[in-house]
């Protein structure tokens, strides 16, 4: 399969003359020179009025950051491409709509002590940095992430707390390390925090949750690769939106962390004006497998303030996944989830099938819409309700795909 050209080379020497190839690909060197204020932005796109705007009335709220790699994925001139969209300010992210919250998923109040987020029994949120190498708009803890770096920084003893209360609660059976981006953080302080979870016996699963090998594949390096393999298995959940940002570069970290034993899921948050079209999901989910990365999820869009110009009704969300679904590749079609505001958790929804039962037969409806029956004696799934509650309540149990046994 011969690898696109990538759009970084031109773009370096258009706008970074004097960096060398090596610099470029310098993971410290993008972290480094990441555009965090308007006039470098300014020198490299031309900002809208509204984009302009939106840059002067940051202060104090979740910041600009884009390394220069994904800078030269952004269209230079037309605010509305989606890539764009995502991490370059607007306008809209300071119109705050009814039921918009700074913590939606209240993960404040789960968090028994700072820096974990603690709401299933099995599985523990461990956020070990508020830095990440771009900051995207719709970010769920734009709350907290990239407020002045400085003094958010995660302190070791905040880690140590955290730690600590991994080590005291055997239900935790499960670490999901995230952020910010848990690797902007040195390998050495990675394989630090990797060795602490690996001597908790009853921690048996650990995954990192993660943006980098989109937004700054070159921190993926072979000493990384070197650090995750000393470990027990580590999953990796990737963020990715859109197939524009399946690059030659991203591909060769993604192929470099399969190669080095590392699982791969991929969650991607369902945007408006971004990824809400079948066309565009298949293009990224089929890429996706193409670098070996299983698409886990895919997200509504949290109701953070001034996110309503990302979002999306759920139910777009279930038809471009019923759209998918028997349609193309299993592997391909990721699970459509909604975190339900104030730590109700994931839920999972799906398109409904089941039509309803005849005798012993199950109906139900199959890709293509047609109607199908399966004999399924002595179920009772499909069973036209009869108590007054679920009669009351029809939409309820057909968006959970839940049927009222
Ligand atoms: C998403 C999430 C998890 C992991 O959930 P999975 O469905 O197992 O991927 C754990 N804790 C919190 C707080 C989460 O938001």
């Amino acid at each position: 399969m011969p690898a696109a050209p990538s759009p970084s080379t031109a773009f370096r020497r258009r706008h970074f003359p004097g960096v060398t190839a090596k610099e470029w690909n310098d993971w410290r060197w993008q972290h480094r020179h990441r555009i965090q204020h308007a006039e470098e932005l300014a020198a490299l796109l031309t900002l809208s009025v509204d984009e302009s705007a939106a840059l002067r009335r940051l202060q104090g709220r979740l910041p600009l950051a884009i390394t220069p790699y994904y800078a030269a994925l952004l269209h230079p001139s037309d605010p509305s491409q989606g890539l764009r969209r995502t991490v370059v300010p607007a306008g809209a992210e300071f119109v705050t709509t009814p039921g918009e919250l700074r913590d939606p998923l209240d993960e404040d109040a789960h968090s028994p002590v700072p820096g974990l987020v603690h709401r299933y029994p099995d599985r523990a949120l461990l956020l070990v940095t508020n830095t990440c190498a771009t900051y995207c708009r719709y970010c769920t803890r734009s709350r907290m992430v990239g407020a002045s770096e400085e003094s958010q920084r995660i302190t070791t003893s905040r880690l140590e707390g955290a730690l600590a209360h991994i080590a005291a609660t055997p239900a935790i059976r499960d670490v999901l390390i995230s952020g910010g981006d848990p690797l902007v953080l040195s390998d050495a302080r990675l394989d630090w925090l990797l060795g602490r979870l690996d001597a908790m016996p009853h921690v048996r699963f650990v995954r990192l949750g993660t943006k980098i090998p989109f937004v700054m594949p070159q921190r993926i390096t072979a000493g990384l690769a070197r650090v995750l393999r000393r470990h027990r298995p580590i999953w990796m959940s990737l963020h990715i939106n859109h197939p524009a940002e399946i690059t030659p570069e991203s591909a060769r970290a993604c192929h470099r962390l399969a190669d080095a034993g590392v699982p791969l899921g991929a969650q991607t948050v369902l945007l408006r004006g971004v990824n809400d079209d079948l066309e565009i999901l298949r293009e990224l989910l089929h890429g996706l497998l193409e670098i070996r990365v299983k698409p886990y999820y895919l997200l509504q869009c949290d109701p953070i303030p001034g996110s309503a110009h990302f979002r999306t009704p759920v139910h777009r969300g279930l038809e471009l996944l019923a759209g998918l679904q028997g349609h193309t590749s299993g592997y391909a079609v990721p699970a459509f989830v909604l975190d339900a505001p104030q730590g109700g958790g994931k839920i999972r929804l799906v398109p409904e099938h089941i039509v309803g039962r005849e005798g012993g037969d199950l109906l139900f409806t199959n890709y293509e819409g047609r109607l199908f029956r399966y004999p399924d004696a002595g179920g009772t799934l499909g069973e036209k309700p009869t108590a007054t509650p679920a009669d009351a309540q029809p939409a309820a149990w057909r968006l959970t795909g839940a049927w009222p046994i």
